[in-house]
């Protein structure tokens, strides 16, 4: 069980921070051990802010005795600033609303000068050695509930009152979310209850080094996000939230999934190692960046890059990937306001074709809905999203919206090798209409005299099971497959995969899966069809031998996990991956299966393994 934090760690508010050394803060906390899910690999040493104690639940959260003072100037200057701010806004409002209703502002700033209710909150301060805001918090929680008793309704305008006050003045003690990650300085690790995509997407990476939550599982979208942004993560540690405060040193290990809050001086000197044993071996990988991926016995191995936005391709292209297997596109629709045209969507297409300078880009239609959703989706939320209207379901609907993104990615197919691929595709129908339409598209283009590539590939991601279950008769009809084990897994185990409560069920070596990526892959080699496997489990190099055992020649990855991925198909042969193979599609349990690749990859490459305990 973890520890709770004995002292708060604002005192050692930050100096400029350098290359991850920091003061040890003094007086010493007890370091606190988190474990989650670590989603993007890196190590960093920073200092949290956190983002969602917000202005809901607000921990209790001890501090040292020596800290009381601090605790009760910042309480003093949160009151001062609330009570000039009403002043202000009475004025505004007597100006612009009349003397009448200017008055609420007037008893706003009598209550924060009333002895009887701030007096108990800087006594909690001093003699329970507890931070401000948990006082203010605690203090105006308690007046309310107990307001809230009474049945008469002059008590039910008290409560709001109290709770006005307490927003308020919380606001000044804890800051707006925005602003503080606004101003945040280098190195900071974000430390939220959870943290959306485009959130993630947002973050200053001059800045934002890491982040850490308490919910999210391994591939949800937000976990994806960090891994292009190479950005350290760790997710579902259910507690961090609690175990920070704004200020508290961080060490954050994103390939183990461990957060140390308040680390011990030995703590920071052991990571600072493995910060330079890391450095050291990415030197040692970087150099693979532009030979070719071939095995020691001579089978070329394609790989390609995973994308969100069109800059990544940069990054892709510098570590050597052989094009674009998989161009996320809903994420110019969460980063935007409004719906993307046809213009911007082009715009963002031809980009990534310029860039890839003649290589491959397979573009992937919308795949909104589940954990992708857009601020402009006005519908009623659906009960079960991962079931629901999202994908090429949502696409069909909204025909007029998915037109205009199929003339796009057909005017930049123009330009250059430009593939097209359908997500989350469960019947020959879907895949028919979704086809038809890109007919459409194509006759509407020709009328227009627009050029586009007759003969551009339309194919589709293979990610649910009757999908995998029916690839032989897909293969017939789409010019290619791209497995994506994100969700096969999800939706053949039945495991959510951003729920952290779930995470240990969550297992691409399951045999089930194993058995359907097997079965799409023959199928598609019986129908001379190209494969490809683009879900995260592609870059693992363990689950990597497997997938080429199983007969995968191309695979696509996240940029920063090529290099490692090339040494690995460098340092194996396809004899070896195909008896690894045998051999787990004979055991029957994820776990033996995962022992076993963890086993295998160990010995090809050891070098990839660190001296770091995995519990
Ligand atoms: C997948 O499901 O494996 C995949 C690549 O798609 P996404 O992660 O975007 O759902
Ligand atoms: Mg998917």
């Amino acid at each position: 069980m973890p520890q709770k934090p004995r002292s708060n760690s604002s005192d050692v508010v930050a100096p400029a921070l350098a290359g991850g050394r920091f003061p040890i803060p003094q007086p010493a906390e007890p370091p606190r051990v988190l474990k989650g899910l670590g989603v993007s690999a890196g190590i960093v040493i920073g200092r949290a802010i956190v983002l969602d104690s917000g202005l809901g639940k607000v921990h209790r959260r001890v501090i040292t005795p020596e800290h009381v003072k601090v605790e009760l100037m910042k309480f003093d200057q949160a009151l001062k600033s609330s009570i000039e701010e009403l002043a202000a806004f009475q004025k505004q409002a007597a100006r612009e609303m009349g003397d009448e209703t200017a008055k609420i502002f007037a008893v706003h700033q009598g209550m924060l000068r009333d002895k009887s209710l701030v007096g108990p909150i800087r006594r909690m301060i001093e003699s329970e050695t507890v931070t401000a805001e948990y006082a203010v918090y605690h203090t105006f929680s308690e007046i309310a509930s107990k307001f809230r008793k009474i049945p008469d309704s002059a008590f039910t305008t008290k409560v709001n009152d109290i709770d006005d006050l307490s927003i308020r003045l919380l606001r000044h003690l804890i800051g707006d979310s925005v602003m503080r990650v606004k101003s945040a300085g280098e190195n900071t690790v974000i430390v939220a209850r959870d943290l959306t995509p485009s959130q993630a997407a947002g973050f200053d990476r001059r800045k934002i080094a890491a982040f850490a939550t308490d919910l999210g599982g391994r591939t949800s979208h937000t976990a994806i996000v960090a891994r292009a942004l190479g950005m350290p993560a760790v997710v579902g540690c259910q507690s961090v939230t609690e175990a920070c405060t704004d200020g508290s040193v961080v060490i954050l290990d994103g390939e183990r999934g461990v957060v140390i809050v308040s680390p011990d001086s030995e703590q920071l000197e052991q990571y600072r190692g493995y910060i330079e044993q890391a450095r050291v071996y990415s030197l040692s990988i970087s150099e693979l960046s532009h030979r070719p991926s071939v095995t020691v016995d001579g089978a070329k191995i394609e790989i390609l890059g995973n994308i969100e936005f069109p800059d990544e391709v940069r990054a892709v292209n510098e570590v050597g990937g052989e094009g674009i297997g998989l161009y996320r596109t809903e994420f110019l629709y969460l980063t935007s306001d409004h719906e993307p045209t046809e213009r911007e969507q082009f715009q963002a297409y031809r980009r990534c074709v310029e860039l890839l300078g003649g290589k491959p880009l397979t573009i992937r239609t919308l795949d909104l809905g589940a954990d992708k959703l857009t601020q402009s989706r006005e519908e009623i939320p659906e009960r079960n999203p991962f079931l629901g209207l999202r994908s090429i379901r949502y696409c069909l609907k909204r025909q007029p919206m998915f037109k205009t993104q199929l003339r796009a990615i057909l005017r930049a197919s123009a330009l250059g090798p430009v593939k097209v691929m359908f997500p989350l595709v469960t019947s020959t129908a879907e895949f028919r209409q979704a086809k038809y339409l890109v007919n459409d598209v194509m006759e509407d283009l020709e009328e227009e005299a627009i050029p586009f590539d007759r003969s551009v590939k339309v194919g589709m991601m293979v990610e649910v099971p009757s999908a995998a279950l029916m690839a032989d008769t897909f293969a017939q009809e789409a010019d290619f497959f791209s497995i994506g084990t994100n969700d096969l897994v999800q939706y053949t185990l039945a495991v959510d995969r951003t729920n952290e409560r779930v995470a240990g069920y969550y297992n691409p070596a399951h045999p089930a899966v194993v058995r359907l990526i097997r079965d799409t892959v023959r199928a598609a080699r019986r129908r001379s069809i190209p494969v490809s496997c683009c879900g995260e489990s592609a870059s693992d190099p363990e689950y990597a031998l497997l997938l080429l055992g199983l007969g995968l020649r191309t695979l696509s990855m996240t940029s920063s996990a090529i290099p490692p991925l090339k040494r690995l198909i460098g340092s194996v042969s396809i004899s070896q991956c195909e008896r690894i193979a045998r051999k787990v599609i004979s055991l029957d349990s994820d776990v033996q299966v995962s022992a076993y690749l963890r086993d295998c990859a160990r010995k090809i490459v050891p070098e990839a393994f660190d001296d770091r305990s995995d519990d």
